[in-house]
């Protein structure tokens, strides 16, 4: 029952596996069971015509019969081939783009996942090992379409095989035979029959055995590829080059890599294929050898007793042995089905992460006058996994239009506190609210259409300029540029020949433009204006830059911001200053919240403790 149910479940994960691979490229299992039949049918087709050349040859050698056959034979063989090789050309185009389509189905998954499952080291380790799985031996969904292609193949070939053999058993040895009437009785026939199945059933379990040993590997192959990644392509790290040279770390490359190759003579795959895999391999050869003989003997003593000419000899020999090839690849595909089965647990443990966090279905209110209000109540935060309180019993209203500061020392909670209201993560306890209603319960694009935020480790992409800032390939290139003067970039741009169009950095393109650490954030700022949602956020978007540049662009950016609910989160308290409201935050929790003016009036705040501090900086500088 046990082994039933594994059987069902192989099964059904590798259909599964087919689902999800036709997903992505929707011709490639019409293609590749094209080729699948092809392929099987067509030494049934070359022995069918030779054994008809054979016979006439044989018996009446008419020349006009001959010809017919030869002709007949040489179209349907050429045909059949012809078209084999067609679909065999498509079936591998196909796969090698299938290599790429299928990690569409792992990134939209990490797409799709919720921040805090993406956050998690154990999900980036899940996806690594079926990675790994996959290019050390292709193990995994790439397999399912072997396992697919070998079972079509398979079938149609036994079946194929059943329809020119039949008559091998049903062909009577005449009466005139003597002893050989034996061979017409049925159970003898039965016997025979049942024979060439059993040893093929069992020299396809020693096939599978040997398969079996490849798999157990696993676990030593992953770590060779890992070596491999690492120490294969060492010598063509830039960041490396220098330190190479100077301390000749391609020895202890070369000492570590002799001592612990996997995929070498003397690793274990070496091993096992003077030992166990390579025994098994060759008995299931052996056995298989061993039926094909049997049905020589058969066949030639039938034919001996007179129940068919030599013809018909080449049909059944050729037919029975690719029959019997057959038999022993569909049982040693149980093999691969079983290890595969494996490999697709973990490739679909990852693709069914369940996204946890509550999506609601409510819309956000399109307001024109912007008259959004957001609302942090009695809200606090552990990150997953962490047993520390990231925030802890938070209040907090922003105003609308109003320009809030967030500051405080690295640490105290000022990003984790940006990444709630982006709604990365919820909080265990509070709420937070926009026009007095619980965040969960808008749409997450919706709500996220609110907000335009720089985070403290944004990203550009390698794509033209204009493309990043409008985050999409058309965009009205006047916003562009009007978003971009506005975040100081203005006089840069008028030094790039291609304008909107120049690629960003070199990765794609020869005459990419690396841009410098500051430049990099004024484009994200950009970015952040031509999104023009009603939340502007700068989470420390200026770390690059001296306190005198970040102070500039704050206060350029006030007027930027206009109507918009700007908020501002900096350890430079400079920077701030301007703004209507400052929290301060330490340890997770406000502790002071006002104006610049209140805040510094209290001399045993933490406020005027963190200005006292920075201000004898800024002075020195
Ligand atoms: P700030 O932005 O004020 O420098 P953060 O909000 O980044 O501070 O961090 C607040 C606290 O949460 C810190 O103690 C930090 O170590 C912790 N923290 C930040 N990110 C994570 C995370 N992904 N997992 C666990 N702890 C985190």
């Amino acid at each position: 029952m046990r082994g039933k149910g594994k059987a069902y479940h192989a099964v059904s994960v590798h259909l599964r596996g087919v689902r999800e691979l036709h997903q992505v490229s929707p011709l490639f299992f019409t293609v590749l069971t094209l080729c699948c039949v092809f392929r099987a049918v067509t030494p049934y087709v070359t022995v069918f015509f030779s054994a008809r050349i054979l016979r006439e040859l044989a018996t009446l050698r008419r020349a006009d019969i001959l010809w017919k056959w030869v002709i007949a034979g040489v179209l349907c063989v050429g045909f059949v081939s012809a078209l084999g090789a067609v679909f065999q050309r498509r079936y591998q185009t196909l796969l090698r783009d299938l290599w790429g389509r299928k990690e569409i189905l792992f990134i939209r998954k990490m797409f799709s996942l919720d921040f805090s499952e993406l956050d998690k080291q154990e999900n980036h380790d899940l996806r690594a090992q079926i990675r790994q799985n996959e290019n050390w031996s292709g193990w995994g969904l790439m397999r399912v379409q072997n396992v697919y292609g070998d079972f079509v193949g398979g079938m149609i070939g036994i079946l194929s095989g059943i329809a020119l053999t039949a008559s091998l058993f049903t062909s009577p040895v005449p009466d005139t035979a003597g002893g050989l009437v034996i061979l017409n009785h049925p159970v003898f026939i039965l016997i025979l029959a049942a024979l060439m199945v059993a040893v093929s059933i069992l020299a396809g379990k020693f096939s599978a055995v040997s398969t079996k040993c490849w798999s157990s590997g696993a676990k030593e192959a992953t770590l060779g590829n890992r070596l491999f990644g690492h120490f294969g392509y060492i010598g063509m790290d830039k960041e490396r080059g220098a330190d190479i040279r100077m301390y000749e770390q391609q020895k202890l490359v070369s000492a570590y890599w002799e001592k612990s190759s996997v995929f070498g003579a003397n690793g274990p795959f070496g091993k096992s294929a003077r030992g166990k895999m390579g025994i098994y391999a060759s008995l299931g050869v052996c056995v298989t050898t061993l039926i094909t003989g049997s049905i020589y003997v058969f066949t030639c003593l039938k034919a001996w007793g007179g129940a068919f000419d030599v013809g018909s000899i080449t049909q059944y020999v050729g037919a029975a042995t690719a029959m019997v090839s057959n038999i022993f690849a569909l049982v040693g595909l149980m093999g691969t089905l079983e290890t595969n089965t494996g490999y697709l647990d973990k490739t679909f443990e990852f693709l069914d992460i369940p996204n946890a966090m509550y999506q609601g279905s409510l819309t956000t209110e399109k307001r024109f006058d912007r008259r959004y209000e957001i609302e942090f109540r009695d809200v606090s935060f552990r990150y997953p996994g962490s047993e520390f309180w990231a925030l802890r019993h938070v209040n907090l209203k922003f105003r609308v239009g109003s320009r809030l500061a967030i500051v405080g020392e690295n640490g105290s909670g000022k990003t984790t506190f940006i990444k709630l209201l982006c709604r990365l993560y919820d909080p265990q306890e509070g709420q937070i609210l926009l026009n007095g209603i619980d965040i969960r319960k808008y749409r997450y694009d919706d709500y996220m259409n609110l907000f335009s935020v720089v985070f403290q480790d944004f990203q550009l992409i390698a794509q033209p300029l204009g493309a990043n800032v409008a985050g999409s390939m058309e965009y009205d290139r006047d916003r562009a540029y009007r978003a971009l003067a506005d975040a100081g970039f203005g006089d840069r741009l008028s030094t790039m020949d291609r304008g909107l169009d120049t690629m960003l950095y070199k990765n794609l393109s020869e005459d990419g433009v690396d841009v410098s650490g500051g430049e990099a954030q004024k484009i994200a700022i950009a970015r952040a204006l031509y999104k023009d949602a009603p939340f502007i956020i700068l989470d420390e978007p200026t770390a690059a830059l001296d306190p005198i540049a970040e102070a500039e662009i704050y206060s350029r950016f006030d007027e930027i911001a206009g109507d918009k609910t700007a908020i501002y989160i900096s350890h430079r308290l400079s920077s701030c200053k301007f703004c209507d409201e400052i929290a301060v935050f330490h340890e997770g929790r406000i502790v002071q919240k006002g104006s610049h003016d209140a805040l510094i009036a209290d001399e045993t705040g933490k406020y005027h403790e963190l200005w006292t501090a920075q201000a004898q900086y800024y002075t020195a500088e």
